[in-house]
């Protein structure tokens, strides 16, 4: 069974080219639609209500940011991407919404094999795999 609708989670970080590489090929091997994802977590998750200032237009210009940073990826990857989705909240919590929402059968992330403490605290990719409905791929990503 081939996949159909696969969503690619890029964090924009250098990393994210590594991630896509393979998302491509495995989009043409399945001939497959391929859709990108980058979430941002809101300054409020970080600070909740600790800092005595109004944060929204530093959020509004992260977001501006992200858009565009996340349009400029996509036009780089030589395929038709089918969506693109910039969306505010936790990151696997979002993913997961995403997928559900717009019919994805495969997930990809990267990850990084990590150990020590950053193992115990728990990865993205690992985020990600708990409560997929879907299959979730972990590309392993080389420093
Ligand atoms: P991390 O474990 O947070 O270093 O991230 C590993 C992978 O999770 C990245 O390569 C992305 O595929 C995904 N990821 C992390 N943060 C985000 C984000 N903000 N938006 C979308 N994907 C993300």
């Amino acid at each position: 069974m081939s996949y159909q609708h696969i969503l690619l989670a890029v964090d924009l970080t250098e990393e994210s080219e590594q991630v896509a590489e393979k998302a491509v090929m495995l989009m043409r091997e399945n001939q497959a639609s391929l859709s990108l994802i980058h979430v941002i977590e809101p300054l409020s998750f970080a600070y909740g209500g600790d800092v005595p200032m109004d944060l929204s237009t530093i959020q509004d210009q992260l977001d501006e940011q992200a858009q565009q940073r996340l349009s400029e990826f996509s036009s780089q990857l030589s395929v038709d991407i089918k969506q693109t989705h910039v969306v505010t909240g936790h990151t696997s919590s979002e993913i997961h919404r995403i997928a559900k929402e717009t019919d994805i059968d495969l997930i990809i992330v990267g990850s990084h094999g990590r150990h020590g403490l950053s193992l115990l605290l728990g990865s993205t990719a690992n985020d990600v795999l708990h409560g997929a409905i879907c299959d979730v791929l972990a590309v392993r990503v080389e420093k």
